[in-house]
């Protein structure tokens, strides 16, 4: 019986292990250096909805249909609050882009129809699956709802995607983890992998907490950290990271109503209601710098607050009342073509789980692509999509283990 070793307890790895022990009878070992689910799953806000590039939307179909039966068969406290997303411009051009639904994945419109990023190989196009209207200027109010705190004085145009919300990550991924032992496999808590040994281009095992263990197969699902991790196996990750704040408002009184997903593709801002009294302000792409996962710090630094809050009270001035209670800053992982890289490497035994941000609407579908690949061989329908070969200079060694 092959034993398989999955580097990292997050909501990846975490799902890697339940696919992996569902479908074989392999032995699954969970190492997590820190406590399971603690880092960037439990940082995360945790929105889910079918948005994003073509991949990754089918990804997240695979991810709807798992967890619509994990919230029917849990005795868990799981929850998903539907709150509707807003993304909207206040420039005449941006929301020219949004009335033809140009969007990128996370908000800026990045590109237009007919025109290719040349910098950035298969740059997949961003879509928003239906239902999503576009929303004119002035028309907020009559057509999106009860949204009775937005000041749209500014809003040039919008597009409105009701069926957003977002999840309580560390629940999910401690619903895989409770699977997965039901399943024989096992998650080592505070247990740290220094190593990767290989034996010429082949995994031999690991050295955990100091000790080597043998294996046939590992699974690096390291969240952030997968960089140095990849990098001791031989293998260059083309992943980059950006800092990924919250600001958590809490209201001296609950609100009349809770406040949507808003996010403004100009400032790369969002804010998303989470009940009536809590808000989260949260901030990506361009308002972060470039990041070094090793020097994190919780505190949101003193600039991109400012704006984070300045944004926050200017359309939705009600929160001028409130105050911050929490922040935290989290770690963003980003892949230049915005796609996450799953799967084989150029390593034999060893495969990668490193996503463009979105890894708790995908982390499902990364769970099922791995298992495919190790328990089968199959490089299932989305590889020519996710391989880590569709970058210069990376090849991979199809490698499986059977049942
Ligand atoms: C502020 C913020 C907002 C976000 N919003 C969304 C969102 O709305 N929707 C969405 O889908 N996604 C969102 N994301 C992204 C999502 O949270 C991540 O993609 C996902 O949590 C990554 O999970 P992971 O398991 O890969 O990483 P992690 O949760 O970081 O897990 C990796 C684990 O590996 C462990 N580890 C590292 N090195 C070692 C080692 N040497 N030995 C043993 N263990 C090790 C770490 O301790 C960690 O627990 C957001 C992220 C942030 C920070």
């Amino acid at each position: 019986m092959p034993n398989i070793a999955i580097i990292g307890g997050g909501i990846a790895g975490a799902s890697i292990a339940y696919h992996l022990s569902k479908n074989a009878d392999h032995s699954v070992e969970v190492y997590e250096r820190g406590k399971l689910a603690g880092e960037t799953t439990s940082k995360s806000a945790a929105v889910f909805g079918h948005y994003g590039n073509a991949t990754e939307v089918k990804m997240k179909r695979y991810g709807a249909e798992l967890y619509n039966k994990f919230f029917l068969e849990s005795d868990r406290e799981l929850y998903f609050n539907l709150v509707g997303r807003l993304l909207c411009s206040t420039t005449k051009e941006g929301a020219e882009s949004l009335s033809g639904k140009n969007v990128g994945n996370r908000g800026p419109v990045d590109e237009k129809e007919g025109e290719e990023d040349e910098t950035v190989p298969n740059k997949e196009r961003m879509i928003l699956e239906d239902p999503v209207s576009y929303i004119a200027k002035g028309e907020l109010k009559g057509k999106m709802g009860i949204v009775p705190y937005l000041d749209d004085s500014k809003i040039m145009g919008s597009l409105y995607q009701p069926n957003v919300g977002f999840l309580e990550p560390v629940g999910m991924a401690k619903e895989f983890v409770d699977r997965a032992e039901k399943h024989g496999a096992r998650f080592h808590e505070y247990s740290e992998v220094n190593e990767i040994v290989k034996k010429g281009n082949e995994i031999e095992g690991l050295v955990v907490n100091g000790e080597f263990k043998k294996f046939e197969g590992v699974v690096c699902a390291a969240g952030p950290w997968n960089p140095p991790m990849a990098r001791s196996a031989g293998i260059e990750l083309p992943v980059t990271h950006t800092m990924a704040p919250i600001l958590v408002m809490e209201m001296p009184n609950p609100m009349k109503v809770v406040l949507p997903l808003f996010q403004n593709i100009e400032s790369r801002v969002y804010v998303i209601g989470r009940d009536r009294k809590t808000v989260y302000i949260g901030a990506y792409g361009e308002s972060a710098k470039e990041y070094n996962p090793g020097e994190i710090n919780d505190e949101v630094p003193v600039e991109l607050r400012e704006k984070m809050l300045q944004f926050a009270t200017e359309f939705f001035p009600i929160l001028k009342k409130a105050k911050v209670v929490k922040e935290w800053v989290g770690i963003r992982s980003g892949v230049s073509d915005g796609v996450p890289i799953v799967g084989w490497t150029e390593v034999k035994g060893f495969a990668i789980a490193a996503f463009d941000s979105s890894g708790i609407q995908l982390a499902p579908a990364v769970g099922d692509i791995i298992s495919k690949q190790i328990i089968e061989g199959d490089q299932t329908e989305l590889y020519e999509n996710v391989s880590i070969t569709r970058f210069e200079g990376h090849k991979d060694v199809k490698w499986s283990l059977g049942n």
